[in-house]
């Protein structure tokens, strides 16, 4: 007999059915079931037959499932005389969950079948299908744990669901229009209305209506993206003016408004579903405010059953943004919605767990996850070695928390885009669950160096040891985590904003690093931020006080006011609540606002992202680059800021400028790396940070220093913003407290 252990996505995903069928179809006998750590075989029988069969375990797994553990061992022989699947059990080790995965193939062919009993049934699903991570409650995965347990199945589910050879064999969320969960619809006063809950959503998107839909991780937003009037009021009531809107889009009508390889509408198609940035067709049925003075739209295909009833060939173009109020968690219930929205569409199967849309940025041939969300999460990352349990806790923007265990890491999805009450109240919520689904108990604890987060002040008080570690490290850190890197490596961290250990702003660095510790080799010399984060919602006010820094006349300057220039003079000369700031994100804010393209901003990077579109994504590398001086680990930029003022006195193309400027970031890292290359003999160059969400500095980096034969680390998996920041952190947490301990 062999005893076979196997873990990785394996539960939820059809696997023991799977297992069943292998089994009957090699005839031996034994028995498969769940358990806490994963799927447990025992298998007797013909020997070439259990050879086959262990073969076919790996080859032939379900689509959605992932091995990453298989074990299997020789026992004498039990005498079973039959193959069965026996009940759950509960052992203290540890499982995974699998994501929730769109609806699939099959079960579509099923809900457009008049003749099938789930035709047109919003909550069709199998093994191979449908939610998971959104309505678990406790692992192992079974329906009395699910938030399908108040749904008794009907005699024709139940004959399915115990069928070995079907295909919904222990679909935990397996449901019929008979006994499952039902759509309904609501007015603005949330009274049910009566009719086709699917007629009246429709009819009132079609008529120009917002209208909440709730879905798998919770309530999106939906209007007709084709209708700039109703756009105009969501962005109004949304109090969003400028933000880009994601799309769901019909897929037969997709080439209408984006470009799209065949690889990445297989990605769209694929069981995580993610929405991808895309360049939109210059002509195209959108209403320009989908995504105002943005050359991207986010797209994503339908993925639970009812979205393809709502987006459909008459209404291609359905605007569906997470339903929240701005930067805080997804709504799962209506009512918080009630201001946003003219009417509801819902449903009675609860969300256990929320999620936001996933979102991949495809630059060249990479796909950079931006978003680690609905489809992603929970699953785990392995790290490069064994580590000590620890929480890194994340930073405040784009939040998410990591734990880890052995050599796992588990990443929460994104919680969030601020240190709110409401967005730490689901931190909480949603850490408390991961450590008892997966058996996580931190030893540690790690979190930012800047004292005002919600994030340290949670660290502080959790009464473990704690290590704080700075944000560019923990940047860098995350990004060698992943893959799984474990030298010493030269990391480029170019970010918004970061406690550097001098107290000063950090966020054009280039490290030299490994977990243990760092070296800040280079970055952007100090200028001046006045009143920090009031100045970044104003980025005409960096341009002016980075001008006089650098001695140069701001009077060209426009959209900034006389009252304004005499405080910021006089801060500057006072020294009065002035930052010193090393950030690349600042340096863009100031060149795109001496561009007059943004004068103040409603949404995070929203000048440096116009700066970046000016270049229309046409290649820079044979652009020239402004002058640049790299002394005593600083690069300076006084020269590049006077030569821009002459580009734009002498009427220069903003165009040309802004693919100089991008060029010069370029032209000065490298420079940077080669001399610390020839210092050091370091070749490994790992990317990070938020500004690496900057296709034309990520792919330009990527390209110019594989050309001088470094050896460059994108983030792929995890994003360069933010929200990887909590797998740095216990990475170099870890080293840190071993290291003092010892
Ligand atoms: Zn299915
Ligand atoms: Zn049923
Ligand atoms: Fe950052």
């Amino acid at each position: 007999m062999k005893k076979i252990r196997i873990n990785g996505i394996v539960q939820g995903v059809g696997f023991r059915p799977f297992v069943y069928k292998l089994a009957i179809e090699e005839k031996l006998q034994g028995f498969v079931l769940n358990d806490t750590n994963g799927v447990k075989i025992e298998i007797e029988g013909n020997l070439q037959a259990i050879e086959r069969f262990e073969k076919r375990i790996k080859l032939e797994a379900p689509p959605a499932a992932l091995i990453d553990y298989y074990k299997s061992e020789q026992f004498p022989d039990a005498g079973y005389t039959e193959f069965n699947i026996k009940l759950s059990a509960k052992t203290d080790g540890s499982t995974r969950i699998s994501p929730d995965l769109a609806v699939c193939n099959d079960c579509m062919n099923e809900f457009n079948d008049p003749g099938d009993p789930r035709y047109q049934y919003a909550f069709i699903n199998c093994t191979n299908c449908g939610p998971r991570y959104s309505i678990i409650q406790e692992t192992p995965y079974d329906r009395p744990v699910t938030s399908m347990k108040s749904f008794a199945m009907c005699e024709y589910c139940e004959s399915e669901y115990k069928d070995p050879l079907n295909r919904r064999f222990h679909a935990q969320p397996i449901a019929c229009p008979v006994c499952g969960p039902q759509l309904s619809f609501f007015d603005h006063e949330m009274n049910p209305v009566p009719g086709d809950p699917i007629d009246n959503c429709n009819n009132n998107l079609k008529s120009g209506k917002i209208v909440g839909i709730k879905g798998i991780g919770g309530f999106h937003i939906a209007c007709d993206a084709t209708n700039s009037k109703v756009i105009n009021e969501l962005r109004s009531r949304k109090n969003r003016p400028d933000k880009p809107f994601a799309v769901m889009v019909h897929l037969n009508a997709i080439k209408q408004i984006v470009n799209v390889s065949d690889e990445q509408i297989e990605l769209l198609k694929s069981a995580a579903a993610p929405i991808l940035i895309l360049p939109k067709k210059v002509k195209s049925p959108l209403a320009s405010n989908v995504a105002p003075n943005n050359p991207n739209i986010g797209v994503f295909l339908p993925y639970a059953p009812h979205h393809f009833q709502i987006v459909t060939e008459q209404l291609p173009f359905v605007i569906m943004t997470s339903g929240n109020m701005r930067d805080e968690p997804i709504a799962i219930d209506k009512k918080v919605l009630s201001g946003l929205c003219d009417c509801f569409l819902s449903h009675n199967r609860p969300i256990l767990n929320r999620s936001d849309d996933s979102i991949i940025l495809p630059a060249d041939q990479k796909n950079i996850v931006l978003r680690r969300s609905r489809g992603i999460v929970p699953s785990q990352m392995k790290l490069p070695f064994n580590i000590i349990p620890t929480m890194g806790t994340g930073a405040e923007l784009k939040l998410s928390f990591a734990i880890t265990k052995n050599e796992d890491l588990y990443l929460s999805p994104y919680l969030g885009n601020s240190g709110s009450k409401e967005t730490m109240d689901f931190y909480k919520e949603t850490l408390t669950k991961y450590k008892k689904w997966f058996r996580l108990e931190p030893e540690l604890i790690a979190c930012d160096l800047q004292p005002d987060f919600a994030t340290t002040r949670f660290a502080e008080q959790s009464k473990l040891p704690i290590v704080k570690v700075q944000h560019h490290h923990a940047h860098v850190a995350a990004i060698m985590a992943e893959h799984q890197l474990n030298e010493k490596v030269i990391g480029i961290s170019f970010d918004g904003t970061g406690f550097g250990t001098d107290k000063n702003i950090w966020g054009g660095e280039i490290l030299i690093a490994d977990y243990d510790n760092f070296e800040r080799a280079y970055h952007l010399e100090y200028m001046p931020l006045p009143s920090g984060d009031a100045a970044i919602k104003h980025p005409i006010r960096i341009a002016f006080a980075y001008l006089k820094a650098a001695g140069i006349n701001p009077d060209f300057l426009t959209g900034i006011s006389e009252i304004e220039q005499k405080i910021i003079t006089k801060q500057l000369e006072n020294n009065f609540n002035i930052f010193q700031t090393s950030s690349m994100g600042r340096l863009f804010d100031c060149v795109a606002a001496m561009l007059n393209l943004y004068p103040a901003i409603t949404f995070e990077a929203q000048s440096a992202m116009a700066l970046e579109f000016l270049c229309n994504y046409e290649s820079i590398l044979n652009e020239k680059s402004y002058s640049f001086k790299i002394e005593n680990g600083k690069i300076k930029i006084f020269q590049m800021l006077n030569e821009i003022v002459a580009d734009i006195k002498s009427n220069i193309p903003h165009k040309t400028i802004a693919k100089r400027f991008h060029k010069t970031i370029l032209d000065f890292t490298l420079e940077a790396l080669i001399k610390i290359r020839a210092e050091s003999g370091l070749n490994k160059i790992v990317l990070s940070g938020g500004v690496m969400q900057n296709k034309i500095i990520l792919c330009g980096l990527d390209e110019i220093l594989s050309k001088n034969d470094f050896e460059v680390f994108l983030p792929e998996r995890i994003p360069p913003n933010d929200g990887s920041i909590a797998v740095g952190q216990v990475m170099v947490a870890n080293k840190k407290y071993k290291k003092e301990n010892e």
